[in-house]
């Protein structure tokens, strides 16, 4: 307990002193089309000091009743928890992992409408489809509006083949362009097939007829999550990762359920919390959650998955859920390759494989990412992994495209992570379960007899939609008197102030090269200048995590993050675990920071050296500290190399 206090006394003297750095800030002017010269501040916005992990345990120990306890920190959990506490409610969180450590790390990190699903809706005639186009691109455009340093406009490209499907894909594309109304990005265009070829002197010209370009969202989708986190707790909620719900409570008399009690996963304490309402977002894992409501006890029937994984102890292949009975799981893998693999600027989308899919290259924190497969699955693995014949899928489907050999060698990472496709699971009958019996389109919100909510389903793209309509639901089952939902103009944590001109206002502040100052604006926003200011304070923080607490490293002065391929620095490992709640190496290199899906093999490299700085900066003794290591090296082992 006083070790938590002494860390949250720290963070509020960090805190402190970026606002008072914050005083000489820099100006920059810059000229508009108008001739308006305009004044632009690097006002560091700083962060407010955020209660320690122990702070945060001692609140759920001493809160007699929340009034929302959400299960799950994914995107959909995570926005439930902005929704609630904006509106004024005492919401609790809790994740059994890390934050994004599920679905809402592996997407394709399109903030987009689905100009395929757009092609369906027309050709099932189906106005349901159609308008939920309509609700992603209107979510789209929230989130740009939201995360503008985390989401950001990214032109596609589809190459066309064939002069026939020149019109149709024009066509299509003008249709999204409508449908997204005033929320319309930038209007699609035609180009010829020189052009196409100019524009991605990868692909093959002399097969090309034209090139059409739309325009969707692209954004970090972890780094969205823990923002997510981070923007709650900044609103009163309390917020963990790393505590898992063992079971539910409900009442004695009347079956309701009445809270949960959740463990801690890194001391083993369980808590008991209660809550007038529980919101089940788990993704993935909502059958779990379901099996506890539908249980008198509120406990899960874990015999199915003990048995399943009698013979299963390899980090893939264990199972979460055996008999999954609301989710339709399917498998989704992507794999990264270098940067020459499709255009700096601009992604690729190729509108038919050869089984019928979509598949997208699009460029993506300097690298290029490649996806996706959908493969069916029976049960609910606790950690999805690509295979190698998933990689050699996506690797064939490229070929295609890509005038020089694509080679296994290229592939710098690759994941799989679950997509949710939910069924009503109140229509199916006994025995049913596996079956296409119900499924629902979008994102399915139901309350369960004993009042639990569950909301599963949907896109990222629609976490906020799908929070608000929860909280919806929630402030009527509590009977809450609470504020209106304020989320489509909420800027989340970073956001605040943000001005596109940041990245070059921190450079010339902190005297960054270009790289840094770009990958500091737009991973931190306007927190950037805390990550800065730890930069300026010791030589060492400016040092890549690779080489954190290596004692015979002498640091020179024309040595530091810039003398390296990847940019994350000790500085900003230290800031993740002071102001992002960051637990175990893993949640670095994976969430924090996307070193392990950007290159898994250069990640390997950073385990020892984050562990280290980890170590001294949260007190862990060297059994913690080989475990650590053990768990990292295992899992990132996983990710393709
Ligand atoms: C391959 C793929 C590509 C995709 N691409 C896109 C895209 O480009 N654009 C888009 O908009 N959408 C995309 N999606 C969909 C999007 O990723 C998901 O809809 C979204 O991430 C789901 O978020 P979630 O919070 O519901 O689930 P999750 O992110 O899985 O979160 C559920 C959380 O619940 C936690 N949990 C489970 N059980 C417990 C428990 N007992 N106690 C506490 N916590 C628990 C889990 O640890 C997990 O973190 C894609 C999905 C896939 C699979």
């Amino acid at each position: 307990m006083f070790a938590g206090r002494r860390l949250a006394a720290k963070t509020a003297i960090a805190a402190t002193t970026v606002v008072a750095a914050g005083m000489g800030a820099a100006t920059l002017q810059s000229r508009r089309a108008d001739n308006e010269v305009r004044t632009v501040g690097l006002r560091k916005t700083a962060a407010t000091a955020l209660p320690s992990r122990s702070e945060l345990l001692e609140r759920v120990a001493k809160t007699a009743e929340f009034d929302v306890l959400v299960i799950g920190g994914g995107a959909t959990g995570t926005g439930c928890a902005v929704d609630g506490a904006t509106r004024g409610l005492n919401v609790a969180l809790v994740e059994m992992g890390d934050f994004a450590s599920g679905t809402s790390s592996k997407s394709t990190k399109m903030a987009h409408g689905g100009v395929r699903y757009l092609e369906k809706a027309f050709w099932e005639l189906s106005k349901a489809q159609l308008d939920l186009v309509i609700e992603a691109l209107n979510e789209r455009a929230h989130m740009l509006h939201t995360a503008p340093h985390l989401c950001k406009v990214l032109p596609i490209m589809i190459p066309v083949y064939n002069y026939w499907q020149v019109p149709y894909f024009y066509a299509g594309c003008k249709m999204y362009d409508l449908f997204a109304g005033s929320q319309n990005l930038k209007s699609s265009y035609l180009v010829s097939a020189g052009r196409a070829g100019e524009i991605a002197p990868m692909l093959d010209a002399s097969k090309l007829k034209a090139g059409l370009v739309y325009h969707d969202g692209s954004f970090n989708d972890s780094r969205m999550n823990s923002t997510l986190a981070v923007t709650a707790v900044e609103r009163g909620a309390t917020v963990l990762n790393y505590m898992e719900v063992s079971q539910l409570l409900k009442n004695e008399r009347t079956g309701k359920v009445e809270g949960a009690i959740t463990r801690d996963r890194e001391t083993g304490k369980e808590y008991r919390v209660r809550a007038k309402v529980v919101v089940n977002a788990t993704g993935p894992f909502s059958d779990r959650i379901l099996q506890m409501d539908a249980d008198p006890n509120g406990k899960a029937n874990d015999t199915l998955v003990a048995h399943a994984n009698e013979d299963n102890d390899s980090i893939g292949s264990r199972v979460a859920v055996a008999n999954p009975r609301m989710v339709v799981p399917s498998a989704g893998v992507h794999v990264v390759l270098p940067s020459f693999y499709c255009p700096k600027e601009m992604g690729l989308l190729d509108a038919k494989t050869s089984d019928g899919r979509v598949m997208f290259f699009l460029p993506w924190q300097g690298k290029v990412l490649a996806g996706t497969t959908d493969i069916p699955m029976k049960q609910v693995p606790e950690n999805p992994t690509a295979t190698e014949a998933d990689i050699q899928d996506i690797l064939k489907e490229l070929q295609h495209y890509i005038k020089f050999p694509v080679k296994r060698s290229d592939v710098l990472s690759a994941w799989a992570g679950i997509r949710p496709l939910v069924r009503d699971p109140r229509k199916l009958k006994e025995g049913e379960a596996g079956s296409t019996q119900g499924l629902v389109r979008s994102h399915f919100l139901f309350t369960s007899d004993n009042g639990l909510v569950t909301i599963a389903g949907g896109k990222w793209t629609t976490y906020r939609e799908m929070a608000e309509e929860t909280m919806n639901e929630v402030v009527k089952l509590g009977q809450f008197n609470a504020k209106p939902c304020i989320t489509r103009k909420l800027k989340l944590a970073g956001a605040e102030n943000w001005d596109p001109n940041f990245a070059a206002l921190l450079a010339q502040e902190y005297h960054l090269s270009s790289k840094m100052a770009e990958h500091l604006a737009n991973n931190y926003g306007t927190r950037a200048p805390i990550i800065c200011e730890m930069l300026m304070e010791e030589e060492r923080n400016k040092l890549p995590v690779t080489f954190g607490g290596r004692e015979n490293v002498t640091v020179y002065g024309n040595v530091d993050f810039d003398s390296f391929r990847y940019p994350f620095t000790i500085a900003e490992l230290k800031y993740s675990i002071k102001y992002e709640y960051t637990r175990t190496a893993l949640d670095f290199l994976m969430r924090r920071t996307r070193f392990a899906f950007l290159d898994a093999r250069q990640a390997l490299h950073a385990v020892d050296g984050t562990v280290n700085i980890m170590g001294d900066e949260l007190g862990w003794d060297s059994e913690k500290r080989k475990a650590e290591t053990e768990n990292a090296t295992e899992f990132i082992k996983t990710f393709g190399v």
